[in-house]
């Protein structure tokens, strides 16, 4: 069984705690490795080492930067199926999500490397004579990210390389249920010619290493993936010190389905976005806003596809589903099946845990229909493989229905006709709207993030990545030859 430690200053080295955790298969509760947990004394090492390591870096060309993460991308391709077979080993979604998962890695250390040539600022005018002014981009310092397990290496590289194109150094906490992939990551990086020092990982609890992160007074920013509610708090946390942060979280996204929709198109999406990656994704489909006209077509169509999904190990060709992350995210999602049949919404089908022969945590594709949109379970994020169906009368109601909730992340709507589209496009108050496609699909070059309680305002990949991770510095140069004074006449 392999034992990890902790990375500083480019070592593997013994964390101070003399404590240790596994990293368990969720779909045959397999031990894959134990990772040693690190003290807040660990915690300032890491930073340290990330300090020293900062001159050198931020001094390097941004082009040169970048081609440590052209050689990254062309290794994690060479890597694509045995990483892509570790992370469901590591976090149970089937195989050919797992390799979306690595190759959306892939993607973005493309486009964040070619960024290494871009980085644009702006030239402008000036009001004054024979000056002229422009910005210019500079990193933050040392980044403080913490992640969540859904997208084991996906998330990590959306932050891990834009901030290292931008200059930046970091320390890392990844999440405890899905630590092998960022380390599989940052070893790949180190082998591409990252320096010693750039990125440090330590491992342990939220409650105690994220939070050292958090707190830290020499960490500047926080880049942070997950629930809204340690969001919450980090943010408070982080307005004490003034520390920069910015937060992706929660979602509870909602498709509509008009009358003049593709029904068979809109099942499929429906599935792939409800049950894909056992609905553990932040973008995850959980409502179904759905034209009464075609209620009945779709539910029975949705049902049948639903009844057909085979779960298990997603290492198995055959499987659809793969287990839920851990026993307490089972609990949650089977306390949450109850809450919806207390609440009186009618569950069509699943709404328990499962045994597909295999000892993990597994939970029944479930689906409610007859919700009412102010019920908890079409108001809070489950986090599962759970869908609420709410009927509606017409556009203005299913759109009213689908601002109806604290979050703004994903969002879509099938309808053959243009005017719905736009209208969605333009009322619906989300950070990624999808017409006739379901709420997941990504593409790196395009901003991601959302509005209300998903975020606040910063969105990762796309040009915005690298906002993310620079300081905007205003210049002026002055050529004049003379004291020239703005503002004053
Ligand atoms: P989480 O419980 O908030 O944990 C996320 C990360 O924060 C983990 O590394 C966790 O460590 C750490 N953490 C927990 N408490 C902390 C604290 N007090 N201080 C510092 N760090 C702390 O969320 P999760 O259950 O892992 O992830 C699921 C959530 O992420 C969902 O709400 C989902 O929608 C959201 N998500 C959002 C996006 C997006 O881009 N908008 C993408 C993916 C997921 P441990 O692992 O040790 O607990």
């Amino acid at each position: 069984m392999q034992q990890y430690k902790l990375l500083i200053n480019g070592e593997w080295t013994d964390s101070s705690t003399n404590e240790t955790f596994e990293n368990i298969n969720p779909a045959t509760l397999e031990n894959l490795a134990t990772l040693q947990v690190a003290s807040g004394d660990d915690v300032n090492r890491a930073v340290k080492s990330a300090w020293d390591a900062f001159p050198a870096w931020s001094e390097t060309p941004p082009p040169k930067r970048a081609m440590v993460l052209f050689k990254a991308a062309r290794i994690l391709e060479e890597r694509k199926e045995d990483l892509s077979a570790l992370m469901t080993r590591e976090m149970g979604k089937v195989l050919a999500e797992t390799r979306g998962d690595v190759q959306e890695a892939i993607d973005i250390t493309l486009y964040a490397a070619g960024e290494g040539r871009r980085m644009f600022g702006e030239t402008t005018t000036s009001e004054l004579k024979d000056k002229f002014c422009m910005t210019i981009l500079r990193p933050i310092g040392v980044i403080g990210m913490i992640t969540p397990w859904n997208f084991p290496m996906a998330i990590p590289a959306w932050k891990i390389m834009p901030a290292l194109v931008a200059g930046n150094t970091i320390v890392m906490k990844p999440a405890s249920d899905t630590p092998l992939l960022t380390i599989k990551l940052v070893e790949v990086l180190m082998e591409a010619g990252l320096p010693p020092g750039v990125i440090n990982l330590v491992f342990g609890p939220g409650g105690t290493v994220g939070s050292a992160i958090v707190h830290h007074p020499d960490i500047r920013a926080i880049s942070f993936t997950g629930s809204l509610e340690t969001g919450k708090w980090i943010m408070g946390e982080c307005a004490r010190s003034m520390k920069r942060v910015s937060l992706e979280l929660g979602g509870k996204n909602p498709i509509i389905i008009m009358d003049d929709a593709d029904i068979d198109l809109a099942v499929e999406g429906v599935v792939w976005g409800a049950f894909g990656t056992t609905g553990q994704r932040c973008t995850a489909a959980s409502r179904v806003i759905v034209h009464e006209n075609v209620k009945d077509e779709f539910t029975q169509k949705l049902l049948a596809r639903t009844r057909s999904l085979k779960l298990g190990d997603g290492l198995h060709p055959d499987t659809d589903v793969g287990p839920v992350i851990n026993p307490s995210q089972l609990e949650k999602i089977t306390k949450y099946a109850g809450i919806g049949k207390e609440e009186g919404a009618n569950l069509l089908t699943g709404g328990s845990p499962a045994k597909p022969g295999l000892p993990g945590y597994f939970f029944e594709p479930t689906i409610f229909t007859e919700v009412d949109q102010n019920m908890r379970i079409a108001q809070e994020e489950i986090f599962g493989p759970v869908v609420a169906l709410i009927p509606v009368s017409g556009l203005e109601e299913a759109i009213e229905v689908t601002n109806n909730t604290m979050y703004g992340l994903s969002s879509s709507i099938y309808t053959r006709n243009i005017s719905h589209a736009f209208k969605a496009i333009e009322k619906i108050e989300a950070g990624i709207t999808y017409i006739n496609a379901s709420t997941i699909g990504a593409e790196v070059h395009l901003p991601f993030g959302g509005v209300k309680g998903t975020g606040n305002g910063f969105r990762e990949a796309g040009t915005d990545a690298i906002r993310e991770f620079t300081e905007v510095k205003a210049v002026y140069v002055d050529y004049s030859g003379s004291l020239q004074k703005a503002q004053i006449d």
